[in-house]
């Protein structure tokens, strides 16, 4: 059961404003970052994460809480004059076993300039995010895309139409790729099919059905929710979690919470196709994350990441640790 305590509460916001998510000020920060070598974090079974920023884009404030009303979204962040939210563009780099992988492409440029305009979109370019912060985007063995929005996998394939990431499989879940493949109104033109269909001609696509271990430490777990296939990522290994006692892992959920300000579970986006199975999802994963101590990855997210979450005494979920981070 969900509990009725904190769905559009004042104790709700108050939880989460409490750990502030960061400057909020785009001049003032570096268009591209990475966690620096010596804090990446490390979980069970060796698997190492740095968050690398690609960039800025700005949402529709509206469409971004969906049914939040603005008096509550409005005291976690500011709008602009157009509406809109600034957000990060957060991908994953992640190294296991001598392999590596890329979370998330980010909108990559291929985008129309009036389109890059309304999103308000600065940089984005995963490869060019890759090489400002001195990793060669040919050293990445995977990059897995949680679902196929502009802002996730924008970035498969550059300008020329072949993909950024030669060396690269691509791995997107069959129901995503069915999705963007099918006749669904809602999402003509939202996915990004062709993208998709390049990748899938370089022989580069990975398309997977279900929970899939993609390297020892780093799997995908299907969601749905936010779109028909959308996944999240699991990091570090169960059994040596198990053995130590610890369970140093982690969990970067994609666009099913893209921020910290979408932890009460029903908070949900304009822009979730699947709202109820949102809720549902949302709210099973995010008792496990509290209950076994995981820190969290968000892809939006403005702050300091990773972070690890509680229940507070009025039943709200909040972060917990500030941490280090770009
Ligand atoms: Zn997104």
């Amino acid at each position: 059961m969900i509990s009725t305590v904190g769905a559009f509460s004042q104790a709700t916001v108050a939880a989460i404003a409490a750990e502030p998510a960061g400057p909020m000020d785009a001049d003032s920060e570096r268009l591209y970052a990475i966690t620096p070598d010596a804090e990446a974090r490390e979980f069970a079974g060796g698997v190492r994460v740095r968050v690398v920023r690609a960039g800025w884009f700005r949402p529709d404030a509206g469409g971004f809480f969906g049914v939040v009303p603005k008096p509550l979204w409005s005291r976690l962040v500011e709008a602009d004059e157009r509406g809109r939210i600034l957000c990060r563009l957060n991908l994953l780099l992640v190294e296991s076993v001598g392999k590596r992988l890329l979370v998330e492409t980010g909108t990559g440029e291929r985008m129309r300039d009036k389109d890059r305009d309304i999103k308000g979109i600065e940089g984005g370019n995963p490869a060019v995010a890759l090489q400002a912060v001195d990793v060669d985007p040919d050293t990445i063995d995977f990059v897995i895309v949680s679902h196929l929005h502009y802002d996730h996998a924008g970035g498969m394939v550059g300008a020329d139409g072949r993909p950024l990431f030669a060396r690269a499989r691509y791995v997107v879940q069959r129901d995503e790729a069915a999705a963007a493949r099918g006749d669904e109104l809602r999402l003509q033109g939202i996915m990004e099919t062709e993208q998709l269909e390049l990748v899938r001609a370089a022989g580069q696509l990975a398309e997977v059905h279900g929970d899939v271990e993609v390297v020892p430490g780093v799997t995908v777990i299907p969601t749905g929710g936010h779109t028909r296939g959308s996944q999240a990522v699991m990091i570090g290994q169960a059994a040596s979690a198990q053995e130590n006692g610890v369970a140093e892992r982690a969990v970067f959920f994609g666009d099913l919470i893209p921020t910290r300000w979408q932890l009460p579970v029903r908070w949900t986006s304009a822009f979730d196709d699947y709202p109820v199975e949102a809720v549902e999802v949302r709210h099973r994963l995010l008792t496990r994350v509290v209950d076994d101590g995981w820190w969290c990855y968000f892809t939006h997210d403005p702050g300091a990441l990773p972070v690890q979450l509680e229940r507070t005494e009025k039943g709200a979920i909040a972060v917990r640790a500030s941490t280090r981070g770009v």
